[in-house]
């Protein structure tokens, strides 16, 4: 077959809810004749409660989904004969002659009427073309993983330039250097950096690198974060920088660490998207509020199917749950109930999403545990801020819970917790992970000589270079005092010892500084593999052993387990 494949630009956001709503009305005939059908089963046989049931059901959506893409007076017509089929539902045996009977045929036929009308001018019964809503503008959050960050430096001082730049290096930036400031320009031109590090004097004067900065901002309508970096300690240095631009100004010599404490915070990554799961029976309106979600920098999964809740938890790990309240195989209320009884899932957010809007019934739900209650059809922006705060309460939450306060890094429990799962998962047919115990050499001589709060200092810069220099798929913990360990996920044993080798060398060449004079550090550590002990237990004492080894045979050295090394070259 002859394939042509022509590049498609992607659906904007109204694009894509245009289409959920072309597929809502097309499917309409067909729900309403099963709805006759039911109707006329109901007829025959008034204590017919699966009918009943999945009547109730049927308008009960028609109400939620129809309202949320703008229908209006098709909504309120569902509305009327969803509170018919609740009466019916309440009083099954009712005597003749019904006067359901009447009223819920003619409900049927104004809904049907109010489809012909969306069917025909797509929405003639909608509030406008584009069902009434602006869509909140997007939060900015981005996709991207935590990549090397871009650094300029110029400084006509090649030494001190050359030195600084491998400091830097080693935490993990990719860092540029320029002597001359039309280089640097060029450059800026060419690939935009995360930020630039930049000196006031140059030969070609004092003004040389702020007007590099200016015309940057002038050409491509934004800056770059800039810190100045100077022998000078003036008041009118200064003040060049800071008309430059500049975010933070630094006295030569400038010390590594300083610096890249101020580089982490000009160029901090945008935390990772909220991660929203939606549970609803009818895809259409789900997908509906994923878009919402989506434009608002959101990353969502739906789900149809409530069974298939705990599976899609555990891999997908949502930031928080939405979903419907009433679905055929089991009520929203259940399912909040089954969700809750996972001690994981303990303090999950749980927000419901429906068209219920009996406040008794609403508060009764929420009795479960769930944390909200949101009604169809739900205005965007309310939709987006009631995600927002309640993803970003579970957010901070969890870290307290999973984290060091000192270094970011995940805590003893969290990373033994990380490390089984990363060992079930290789059980199950995943990537088979490696683990490595990191120890820093005579630590207690660093305190001694140089004070806890430097010591400190030591420990957050390894800490930095290890979360830094990983991917973001591999789990890095503090599991005690100047001891870190490593869980590398899918990665061959031989890989992972020259990783963590390359880490070892770079920590070495970091300088620290006192009171007492200018040091540098190193580390030991022991790795093991999943090929050479397949339980976590095993592979954390195998770990520990190698790093014994380590230390043993004169620190400053990373040893691979022997029974590891074994397995992997099979
Ligand atoms: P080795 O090379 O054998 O690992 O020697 P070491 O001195 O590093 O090992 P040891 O375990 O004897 O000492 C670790 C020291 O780390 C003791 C403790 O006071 C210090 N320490 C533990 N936690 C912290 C911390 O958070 N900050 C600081 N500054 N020191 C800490
Ligand atoms: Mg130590
Ligand atoms: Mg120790």
């Amino acid at each position: 077959m002859n394939t042509h494949t022509v590049a498609e630009k992607p659906l904007s956001a109204r694009e894509k809810i245009a289409k959920l709503r072309a597929t809502f009305v097309a499917q309409l005939p067909m729900r309403i004749e099963r709805a006759h059908a039911l109707f006329d089963r109901l007829q025959l046989d008034s204590g017919d409660q699966a009918a009943a049931v999945e009547l109730h059901r049927f308008f009960h959506s028609l109400k939620g989904t129809g309202r949320s893409f703008g229908f209006r007076e098709l909504g309120a017509a569902a509305a009327e004969g969803e509170d018919l089929a609740a009466e019916l539902l309440k009083q099954p045996l009712a005597p003749e002659p019904p006067h359901w009977r009447k009223r819920l045929g003619e409900c049927l036929d104004r809904v049907q009427m109010r489809i012909a009308g969306a069917g025909s001018l797509f929405g003639s019964d909608a509030d406008s073309a584009d069902a009434g809503f602006t869509l909140p503008v997007s939060a900015g959050q981005t996709l991207t993983g935590k990549g090397a960050r871009l650094i300029y430096v110029c400084d006509d001082e090649v030494l001190p330039l050359e030195q600084l730049a491998s400091q830097l290096g080693c935490f993990g930036y990719e860092i540029v250097s320029f002597t001359e400031p039309p280089k640097l320009h060029e450059a800026m031109l060419a690939r935009r950096p995360d930020a630039v590090i930049m000196d006031i004097h140059f030969p070609q004067g004092d003004r040389a690198g702020a007007e590099v900065l200016e015309a940057i901002r002038r050409e491509t309508g934004q800056a770059v974060p800039a810190i100045f970096l100077s022998a000078r300690n003036d008041f009118a240095a200064r003040l060049i920088a800071v008309q430059a631009g500049s975010e933070a100004y630094f006295h030569k010599p400038a010390r590594a660490i300083e610096l890249v404490a101020a580089l982490d915070a000009l160029t901090q990554q945008q935390p990772d998207p909220y991660r929203i799961l939606l549970i609803d029976d009818e895809p259409g309106i789900a997908s509906y509020h994923s878009i919402i979600l989506q434009e608002a920098g959101m990353v969502t999964h739906q789900i149809s199917e409530p069974s298939r809740v705990l599976e899609v938890l555990q891999e997908f790990r949502p930031d928080m749950v939405l979903m419907d309240m009433y679905m055929p195989e089991c009520s929203g209320r259940d399912l909040a109930r089954l969700i809750r009884q996972v001690p994981d899932y303990v303090s999950l957010p749980i927000v419901y999403l429906s068209s219920e809007t009996d406040r008794q019934k609403q508060f009764s739900a929420m009795r479960i545990g769930a944390e909200g209650f949101l009604t169809k059809p739900v205005i965007p922006e309310d939709l987006v801020t009631a995600v927002v705060i309640r993803a970003e309460r579970m957010r901070t939450l969890r870290s307290l819970m999973a984290r060091d306060s000192m270094t970011g890094l995940f805590n003893h429990t969290t990373t033994t917790q990380l490390l089984e799962n990363a060992v079930a998962n290789a059980g199950r047919g995943g990537g088979a992970p490696c683990f490595a115990m990191i120890d820093i050499d005579h630590f207690k001589r660093v305190n001694d000589t140089h004070g806890h709060a430097v010591g400190d200092q030591v420990i957050q810069a390894l800490a930095r270079i290890l979360q830094q220099r990983l991917r973001n798929s591999d789990v890095v913990g503090r599991y005690g005092g100047e001891e870190f360990a490593v869980i590398l996920q899918d990665v061959p044993v031989n890989v992972a010892t020259r990783l963590i080798e390359d880490l070892r060398q770079d920590f070495s060449r970091v300088l620290f500084h006192s009171a007492n004079g200018n040091f540098s550090c190193t580390f030991s550590a022991g790795i093991a593999s999943y090929a050479g002990h397949r339980r976590a237990e095993l592979l954390r004492e195998a770990a520990d052993k190698a790093l014994y080894e380590a230390k043993r045979s004169g620190r400053n050295c990373v040893v691979l387990d022997s029974h590891s090394m074994a397995q992997d070259t099979k």
